[in-house]
C-alpha cells in the first residue's frame, strides 16, 4: 500500500477515535448532570422517591410464596434454589417475579453494550441474556429477585434503585451491591463487572450492623432504611456525595480505562475512611481493619495519607490499541457469539 494511503488510513482512524472519545466524554458528562439533578430533586425527601411506609405497604401486599413452574426457565432454577437457602423470608420478590418470568436468549442486546438485561414492570418480568455464564445470569437473577413495582406511587424499585417517570436514584449503589452479591452467591467471590463500584460498596457495608442487614434492605427494596442507617455516621451533604459519586462511577464504567474513574474511586474510598475513622475513633482496631480494606486501593492509601497524588494516564498508543481491540471483539461476539464473559457490565432495565 502506498505511503500516502497508509497515512490517510491512519488519519481517518485517529479522527474516528478522537470523535468517539469526544462523544463518550460529552455523553457521560450529560448523564452525570442529569443524575445530579435527580438527586437534588429528591433532596427534601431524603433522597428517596418512595418512602419506607409506601414501600412496606406494597411489599406486604405481595404473596409470600408464589408457586413457580420452571418450564421454559430451567436456566434460573439453580440460582433460585440457592437464593431460597440464603434469603429465608426475603425470598418473596424473587418468587413473585420468577412465577411470571420469561427467559430469552437475545444476542442482539450486545448492541446496547449489555450482556444481560432484566425488564421488570407491574406484570412484566423478563431476563434477556447473550450467554449462560453464571456472572451474567446470576446478576440478572438478583435484579429479578429484588424488583418491585408500586402502582400507588408509580415507582419502580430495583433493590436500592428507585425510578419514577424519568427520575432515577441510587443506580450506582444498586449495581455495585448487585454485583457484590453476584460474586458472593454465584461466582465463588469473583467480581466480573462494576469492579470499582463493588469495592466502594464493600466499604459501605461495614457501616451496617451485619452484612445480612444490608441484604435485607436490598431484597425488600428499602432504600430509605439503607440511607437512614448511613445517616447515623455522615452528614446529609456527605450522603449526597456518596450517592452521586457511586452514580458517577456507574457512568464511568462504560468508559474503558477512564483516569477520572480511578481518581474518583480513590476519593470515595478515602472519604469513607475519614467518615469511619471519625465515628469509630474509640475502636482503633476496627478503624485499622477498615483502613486495610481501603488501602487495597493504592491511590486511596495515598489520599488517606494526605499526600498529593496524580493519576498516571495510560500510553495514548495503548489506548488506541485497546479501543480497536474492544471494537473488533464486540463485532466478533455479535456475529459468532461469545464463550467468555464479556467485560461489559450487565445491567437492569
Ligand atoms: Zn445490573
Amino acid at each position: 500500500m502506498p505511503v500516502k494511503n497508509i497515512s490517510s488510513l491512519l488519519g481517518t482512524l485517529i479522527c474516528t477515535y478522537g470523535a468517539l472519545t469526544l462523544y463518550n466524554y460529552i455523553r457521560t458528562k450529560k448523564k452525570m448532570k442529569t443524575r445530579l439533578e435527580h438527586i437534588n430533586k429528591y433532596e427534601n425527601q431524603g433522597y428517596v422517591i418512595a418512602n419506607s411506609s409506601q414501600i412496606s405497604n406494597r411489599y406486604n401486599s405481595i404473596p409470600l410464596n408464589k408457586p413457580i413452574d420452571y418450564r421454559g426457565k430451567e436456566l434460573v432454577r439453580p440460582y433460585m434454589e440457592q437464593l431460597e437457602k440464603a434469603l429465608g423470608n426475603d425470598i418473596r420478590l424473587a418468587k413473585n417475579n420468577c412465577a411470571i418470568l420469561q427467559v430469552k436468549h437475545s444476542p442482539e442486546i450486545l448492541k446496547t453494550g449489555a450482556s444481560g438485561l432484566y425488564f421488570g414492570g407491574e406484570n412484566t418480568s423478563i431476563i434477556k441474556y447473550v450467554n449462560t455464564n453464571s456472572s451474567i445470569i446470576g446478576h440478572e437473577v438478583l435484579h429479578m429477585a429484588s424488583f418491585m413495582y408500586d402502582p400507588t406511587t408509580k415507582t419502580s424499585m430495583h433493590g436500592f434503585m428507585q425510578q419514577k417517570d424519568k427520575a432515577i436514584i441510587a443506580t450506582g449503589l444498586n449495581e455495585g451491591y448487585t454485583e457484590l452479591l453476584n460474586a458472593r452467591l454465584f461466582n465463588n467471590g469473583t467480581v466480573h463487572s462494576y469492579k470499582r463500584l463493588v469495592r466502594i460498596v464493600r466499604l459501605l457495608e461495614e457501616f451496617f450492623p451485619t452484612p445480612q442487614t444490608l441484604s435485607h434492605y436490598y431484597f425488600t427494596c428499602d432504600l430509605p432504611a439503607c440511607l437512614q442507617n448511613l445517616r447515623q455516621y455522615c452528614t446529609n451533604e456527605e450522603l449526597k456525595e456518596i450517592l452521586y459519586g457511586l452514580d458517577k462511577l456507574y457512568e464511568y464504567s462504560y468508559v474503558p480505562k477512564s483516569p477520572a474513574a480511578i481518581s474518583l474511586e480513590a476519593k470515595l474510598a478515602a472519604k469513607l475512611y475519614n467518615i469511619y475513622a471519625r465515628n469509630f475513633a474509640s475502636q482503633p482496631d476496627k478503624v485499622e481493619a477498615f483502613k486495610q480494606k481501603v488501602c487495597e486501593n493504592k491511590l486511596a492509601a495515598v489520599a488517606i495519607d494526605n499526600k498529593k497524588h496524580t493519576v498516571q494516564r495510560t500510553n495514548p498508543f495503548k489506548r488506541i490499541k485497546t479501543f480497536f481491540q474492544n471494537g473488533f471483539r464486540k463485532i466478533k461476539n455479535f456475529f459468532v457469539g461469545n464463550s467468555q464473559p464479556t467485560p461489559q457490565p450487565a445491567y437492569s432495565r
